[in-house]
């Protein structure tokens, strides 16, 4: 049974604020929950949080974004288009006042009709130039190019607007987890888990992580204040 361990590590004090294990292999499916948990112990009304492209999920994002949580989380790589060497949707530009895509010929793909795709909304858009298009060949195999659209894609697109105002997202994001990684791999040392099943796994990582926030704020306060601090949360 393999283990994944989610954290999330505050970029001021690099604190662990909030954690979870589960036994789902994959990172897809887990940015809001933890999102939210971390603004809950960190007291916050609003929250920034970055993430690499696993996490990358609409649906996770639009929750975040229900939650006063602005998403930083870049997109996949992993274009079907670019891989055969045509147009990825990024070559689409959407127009939002006419609700129509203004594609590489400078065509109009206007919205054709809406489909359901793993519980989200899609709307489709295609140019009726299609056929007779000069750049057909490095678009689409099909008669028409078919644009997919989700129903909160505004969504995407204003967290797209905000990395791009912030190139430096990653290596924020990079900087302030890996130390914690790092550090917490080393003391768990190459078995990982000592104990079995989610539960007791859960209980082992929770030390490990009351371990490293102590030691942290030991090296941010010295142990006087940590002790002070620790009695009056206490009284
Ligand atoms: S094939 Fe269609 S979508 Fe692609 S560039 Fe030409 S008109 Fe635009």
């Amino acid at each position: 049974m393999g283990y994944n361990v989610q954290t999330a590590v505050d970029t001021k004090h690099h604190l662990i604020v909030a954690h979870e294990v589960t036994n789902v292999g994959n990172d897809h499916g887990q940015l809001s929950r933890m999102a939210i948990s971390a603004k809950n112990a960190m007291g916050k009304a609003r929250l920034k949080v970055v993430a690499d492209r696993g996490y990358y999920s609409g649906p996770e994002i639009r929750a975040c974004d229900l939650g006063n949580i602005s998403a930083y989380v870049p997109k996949p790589l992993t274009s079907a288009s670019r891989k055969k060497g045509l147009f990825t949707k990024a070559d689409f530009v959407y127009e939002s006042g006419s609700d129509v895509y203004r594609c590489p010929a400078d065509e109009r793909a206007i919205h054709r009709f809406n489909t359901v795709e793993h519980d989200m909304t899609l709307r489709v858009y295609w140019p009726s130039a299609c056929p007779r298009c000069h750049l057909k060949d490095r678009c689409s195999p099909s008669d028409y190019r078919r644009i997919r659209r989700w129903e909160h894609e505004n969504i995407l697109e204003s967290m797209q607007r905000r990395l791009d105002r912030k190139p430096d997202a990653m290596t924020i994001r990079r900087s302030t987890v890996e130390h914690v990684f790092g550090t917490l791999k080393h003391w768990m040392g190459p078995a990982h888990f000592l104990t079995r099943t989610l539960g007791r796994v859960s209980t082992e990582m929770s030390l490990q992580v009351l371990a490293y926030n102590l030691k942290r704020v030991i090296n941010l306060l010295g142990v006087a204040e940590t002790m002070k601090a620790m009695k009056m949360a206490g009284s």
